[in-house]
C-alpha cells in the first residue's frame, strides 16, 4: 500500500516539471476518422506540408474503446473528453454507476473558463456530445441538447442540425441565434452566448461546393468560419476557454461505400484541407501568446486508406480503401502550447483528458499535503 501510494507520487512528481503553467486556453481539433493517409493524401494533392504538420509536438494515439469492435466516435469522444473507456455508443456515461462521467469541458469551466463546440456535423453527433452532454446512448438526442442548454451550457454552441436543436430553444436559453454566416459573424462580434444552428443535418462535403454539386455554402459558413466566430466569442473571457472544433466530413467521406461513384478521396481530401483552414485559424490568433495549448488530432481512422502513388501537386493521389467502417489503426496528434511537451511517442486516446486537464489545482493541493504527511516534502524539494 505504502509502495503504491509513493509511485504514485512519484510519477505525479516526474510529471509536473514537464506540466508548467496550465494553459489559459485549450483548443481540441478532431478530424473525425483522420488517419496518418489522410493526411499524407492532402499534402500530396497539396504539393506540401499541412499547416498543422509543424506543429513542434507530434505523437501517435490508439484509439481503442471497450467495444464491441472497433471504437465508434462516442466511446473515443468519451475518452478524450473524461479519460475514461467505455463501450461503443456511450456518451460520458458510467454505465456501471449510472452516473455522470466528468468532462474536460465541465472541468475546465469550473475553472471560471468559458467554452464552445464547434462541428460541421450534427451538433448533437458523438463527438461534441462526449465534451457537453451525458447519456447512455449516443442516439437520445433529446437528452443531449438538453444537457447543452441547462446542463453544461457551453457559451458557443455552432454546427449542423438547427432541427435538432430548435432555434427558439436556444434563444429560450438565453443564445443569441445565428442561422447563416452573415448572422454568424455579426453575432460573433457583439454577442457573450451564441448558438450558430445550420442546415437540417450535418453540412455539406466542401468538394460538392467546390463543384458545384451544391450551394449551401453559399449562405452557411465553412468549418473554418464557424472556427473563427466561436474565437470572437470565447476570447473576451480573462478566465480563458476550452473550444472543441470538429471536422466531420473527413469521417462521413470514408464512410462512403463506393470510392469512385462516391468521390470518397477528393471529398476526404477537401475536408483536410478545410481543418487545415480552420488550423490556421486558430494559430493565426493563438501566434504571440504563450498561454493556449492548440491539439489536432482523430479520433479514429475511417475507411482503412492507403496512399499509393503521388500523382504531383494539384492531382489527386492513386488510393486504396480497405472498407467503409472504422479501423483501429494508430492516428496522428499534433499539438503547441503549454503542455504541447506532453505529446511526444504513442499516447493512447484516454490521454487527451489529462493533456487538456493538467495540471488540476486540487490535484496539486492534494499532492502537496500527501507528500508533506509522508515527509517526502523537503527531500523534493
Ligand atoms: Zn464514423
Amino acid at each position: 500500500m505504502r509502495i503504491r501510494t509513493c509511485v504514485v507520487l512519484l510519477s505525479a512528481l516526474l510529471w509536473s516539471p514537464a506540466t508548467g503553467a496550465a494553459p489559459l486556453n485549450v483548443v481540441l481539433m478532431v478530424g473525425d476518422g483522420m488517419g496518418f493517409e489522410h493526411v499524407a493524401a492532402a499534402r500530396l494533392f497539396k504539393g506540401g506540408p499541412l499547416a498543422f504538420e509543424s506543429a513542434p509536438h507530434q505523437a501517435a494515439m490508439t484509439t481503442d474503446s471497450l467495444g464491441p469492435g472497433v471504437t465508434d466516435s462516442a466511446a473515443a469522444g468519451t475518452a478524450m473528453a473524461t479519460g475514461v473507456k467505455v463501450q461503443n455508443t456511450v456518451v460520458s456515461f458510467d454505465l456501471a454507476t449510472f452516473t455522470d462521467l466528468p468532462t474536460s469541458l465541465e472541468i475546465l469551466k469550473g475553472r471560471g473558463k468559458s467554452a464552445g463546440l464547434v462541428t460541421n456535423s450534427t451538433l448533437l453527433d458523438a463527438t461534441p456530445a462526449a465534451f457537453g452532454a451525458h447519456t447512455p446512448v449516443r442516439a437520445f438526442f433529446f437528452e443531449i441538447a438538453e444537457d447543452y442548454l441547462e446542463g453544461s451550457r457551453p457559451e458557443v454552441l455552432i454546427g449542423g442540425g438547427a432541427n435538432e436543436i430548435p432555434p427558439a430553444a436556444a434563444a429560450a436559453a438565453g443564445y443569441a441565434v445565428a442561422s447563416d454566416r452573415a448572422e454568424l459573424a455579426s453575432l460573433a462580434a457583439t454577442e457573450s452566448r451564441l448558438a450558430g444552428l445550420f442546415a437540417a443535418g450535418p453540412l455539406p462535403y466542401e468538394y460538392d461546393h467546390a463543384i458545384g454539386l451544391d450551394d449551401g455554402y453559399d449562405t452557411l459558413p465553412f468549418l473554418s468560419e464557424m472556427t473563427s466566430a466561436a474565437l470572437s466569442v470565447l476570447e473576451d473571457d480573462p478566465d480563458g476557454f476550452f473550444l472543441l472544433v470538429e471536422q466531420e466530413n473527413t469521417d462521413s467521406a470514408g464512410h462512403l461505400p463506393d470510392p469512385v461513384a462516391d468521390a470518397k478521396i477528393e471529398r476526404t481530401v477537401d475536408a483536410v484541407l478545410e481543418l487545415e483552414r480552420a488550423v490556421e485559424v486558430v494559430l493565426d490568433w493563438a501566434s504571440g501568446r504563450d498561454d493556449t495549448l492548440v491539439i489536432v488530432l482523430a479520433d479514429h481512422e475511417t475507411g482503412g486508406l492507403e496512399v499509393l502513388a503521388d500523382n504531383g501537386p494539384g492531382s489527386l493521389p492513386d488510393v486504396s480503401w480497405a472498407g467503409s467502417e472504422h479501423t483501429p489503426v494508430p492516428v496522428p496528434v499534433y499539438a503547441w502550447g503549454p503542455n504541447a511537451e506532453l505529446v511526444t511517442g504513442t499516447l493512447d486516446v484516454t490521454d487527451v483528458f489529462r493533456i487538456t486537464t493538467v495540471p488540476e489545482p486540487a490535484t496539486a493541493l492534494l499532492l502537496g499535503a500527501a507528500l508533506a504527511a509522508l515527509g517526502l516534502r523537503r527531500r523534493v524539494a
